[in-house]
Formats: structure tokens, C-alpha cells, sequence
């Protein structure tokens, strides 16, 4: 039931408007540095999920119908919640309810957020934004007899999938009479069976490439089998390897993979970094596919040409939206410009961005800012155009 974050989740998720009833959004921070045991954690859980009860109860403005559903919404994900869900590498959950509108849905993130609850119209999903989710790693581990996906980002990974092979109870079992059959017929048979073993999974990657777009995809295992999958992958995903890394591929936790991935990951992600802001460089200095500054970046947002926005960590600004059609501003008041409609204010116009932006598909990259950054972002904010 626990799944990724997906750039196309997150769409559907900002996309997600529930005409009968409101939305139930909680982030719980399960930072391991602050809660180290289980039941650390399950206090947790239920202090914050305590807080949605409150905040549902205390609420003005809701009608009967919607309080009765979402106190129905908090039911339903606390009981999912202490019903053994698979916690493993998660730094923090998202939960989305709403039974109006057939929401239901917890995120593991692979960074700590601080814990909020908040009761609207669509889903809250800005924080995410700011656990690097436009840039989402996969990590394939393959030996010859097991594969794991595990995807996230350099600040923690979680797994997708887990599958195990033996070539040798395969051939046993399918041969009970080894008569006639030459050791070395039986090693090739063995190789045979790695061989679909392999197969099996660079398919199996392929298939679930389809669904999400990627930064890029890192192999993990023994040299020599991950050198052999790589062969058998399918272009699409031939294309999107970017590198290997030594692991135990069967027996590790998320934590461990990560740790023996940082290196390579860390390479590649400032690699990808630097291209992105090598295209906002040549986009604002010839007048092409790319802006800078908020009040542009917030221009190309409302035209939906935004491919990938990025912004300075904790750069944060004062503006306006037009509640009719969702046009955002750096103004201090007054009208849409684009129909007339009187504005209303927001405290932070660069998350109301970010939510419109996932909602177009566009990626969202956080960089690092001051002494921790390797090159700072234009004005603060900037963005990569699709036309
Ligand atoms: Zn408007």
C-alpha cells in the first residue's frame, strides 16, 4: 500500500479537486535522529493523527457530511497505520484522504518534514517538492539469483520491489534424472537460467519505467552481473543507467543501499545540477527556454511552460492568486490581470508555484543556497521552458 513519490502521482495528486467533500492532508516526520524506536515512532503517529481529530473537530465552515467523512478519513488511516505498514527507510509519511473523493494514499519520504495537518480542497503537496521528488533516483541491485529496485534520492531511498530466482532448484526440479548430462551441460543450463534471471528483471524495470520519469537508474551488485544486465536491458532504459556500485544486493536495508550508493549518487546528481543550470544560463542569455527571477518564473507558470522550475533552498515571498483562475503574482493587491477578478493574498507565492507547477508535470529542483551551494541559482528562482 506504501508507494514512491512520482512526479505523475504528484500530478494526480495536485490535479485532485473534490466537488462533494474536503481533503485530508498529514505529514508525519518519522526522522530517525529524533525517533529512533518503534514505539517512538507509533507515539508519534498517533499524537499527529490526535491533532487531525482536533483539527476536524475544531474546524468552522465544514458541513455535517464533510466532518462525518473526514473523521471517517483519519479512522481508516490510523488503522492502516497501526496495522503493520512497512515503515523501512522512511524519514517521513504524506497521507491524502478523502473518501468523497476516492482518495486514499501514503507516501514514505525519504526526508524528514516537519508534521502538519491541513484540511482543504485539494491535496497538500508542496512539501514534497522539497524532498528532491521531481528528482527521483532508481537503484537496480542485481546478483545471480536476486533483483531489487529501491528508488529516492540522496537523502534515503525505499524499496519497490524485491524478486528471487535459483537457476539450480529450477533445474533440478524441472530434470529429476541427471543421466547423461555433463557437468558442464549442467553449468551452461545454470548460466541459462542467470540469463532469464536477468531478463526477467531488466523487464520488470522496463515495464515500471513506463509508469515514472526518472533522473537516472544506478546498478548495484558484483561487477561482472551487473556489466551482464546492463546487456540485456532494453534501450529505454539502457538509456537512463548513469552508473554502478559495489553492495550486497540480498540482504542489505534501504539505509545500507543508500550508503553504499551516496558516492556514485552524489557524482551524478551534481553532474545533473550543473546541466540544468547550464540550460537556464544559455535560456536567459539568449532570450530562449528559460527564465529567471520570480515574477517570470511566475509568468511562465500561469503560460504552463514550465519544464523544470529550480529555487534556492528556503527562498520564500509575499504575493497574490486570482481565485478564479489561479494567476499568480508578486503585486501587493488588485486585480487579475487576466480577468479582472479582485486577488487574494498568500505568504509564500513560491509554494502556490510549485503546486501549480506539478500540477502542469513540470520537474521542481531545490538547489542548496550561501556557502553550501557549488554554484548559486539565478535571482533565487528560475526555470526551464518546454517552448
Ligand atoms: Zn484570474
Amino acid at each position: 500500500m506504501a508507494t514512491d513519490i512520482t512526479t505523475d502521482r504528484l500530478r494526480e495528486l495536485a490535479e485532485t479537486r473534490s466537488a462533494v467533500g474536503k481533503v485530508l492532508s498529514v505529514f508525519i516526520n518519522l526522522d530517525p535522529r529524533e525517533f529512533a524506536t518503534p514505539s517512538a515512532r507509533s507515539t508519534e503517529i498517533s499524537s499527529v493523527l490526535d491533532e487531525a481529530s482536533r483539527t476536524i473537530r475544531d474546524l468552522e465552515g465544514l458541513t455535517h457530511d464533510e466532518r462525518a467523512a473526514l473523521k471517517a478519513d483519519v479512522e481508516r488511516v490510523s488503522a492502516a497505520l497501526t496495522n503493520g505498514t512497512d515503515l523501512e527507510g522512511a524519514r517521513a509519511l504524506a497521507v491524502f484522504a478523502s473518501e468523497p473523493a476516492g482518495l486514499f494514499e501514503i507516501l514514505k519520504l525519504p526526508r524528514p518534514v516537519d508534521h502538519s495537518v491541513s484540511i482543504g480542497d485539494t491535496p497538500r503537496v508542496e512539501p514534497l517538492a522539497r524532498i528532491g521528488t521531481g528528482e527521483l533516483w532508481w537503484l537496480v541491485l542485481v546478483d545471480r539469483q536476486h533483483a531489487r529496485l529501491l528508488a529516492g534520492s540522496v537523502d534515503g531511498v525505499v524499496e519497490l520491489w524485491r524478486h528471487e530466482d535459483d537457476p539450480r532448484a529450477r533445474i533440478d526440479s524441472g530434470k529429476s534424472d541427471q543421466d547423461g548430462r555433463s557437468e558442464r551441460r549442467y553449468e551452461r543450463s545454470v548460466e541459462k537460467e542467470v540469463d532469464n534471471h536477468l531478463r526477467g528483471a531488466a523487464n520488470e524495470v522496463a515495464r515500471r519505467l513506463r509508469h515514472v520519469r526518472v533522473a537516472g537508474i544506478l546498478v548495484g551488485g558484483p561487477r561482472e552481473t551487473a556489466s551482464h544486465f546492463k546487456d540485456l536491458v532494453p534501450a529505454e532504459v539502457g538509456k537512463a543507467l548513469k552508473g554502478r556500485f559495489d553492495v550486497e544486493v540480498w540482504t542489505s536495508s534501504a539505509d545500507d543501499v543508500l550508503k553504499a550508493a551516496s558516492g556514485v549518487l552524489e557524482e551524478v546528481t551534481a553532474a545533473r545540477d550543473g546541466e540544468l543550470l547550464d540550460k537556464v544560463d544559455a535560456g536567459v542569455g539568449t532570450g530562449g527556454r528559460a527564465v529567471s527571477g520570480l515574477s517570470d518564473v511566475l509568468a511562465a507558470v500561469h503560460e504552463r511552460r514550465i519544464d523544470t522550475l529550480v529555487i534556492e533552498e528556503g527562498f520564500t515571498a509575499k504575493g497574490v492568486r486570482c481565485p478564479q483562475c489561479g494567476w499568480l503574482g508578486v503585486s501587493a493587491g488588485g486585480q487579475c490581470p487576466a480577468d479582472g477578478t479582485m486577488t487574494e493574498m498568500v505568504d509564500n507565492v513560491v509554494e502556490a508555484a510549485v503546486g501549480r507547477a506539478f500540477g502542469q508535470d513540470a520537474r521542481v529542483r531545490y538547489l542548496p543556497a550561501g556557502e553550501d551551494a557549488t554554484r548559486p541559482v539565478p535571482e533565487s528562482i528560475a526555470a526551464v521552458l518546454r517552448f
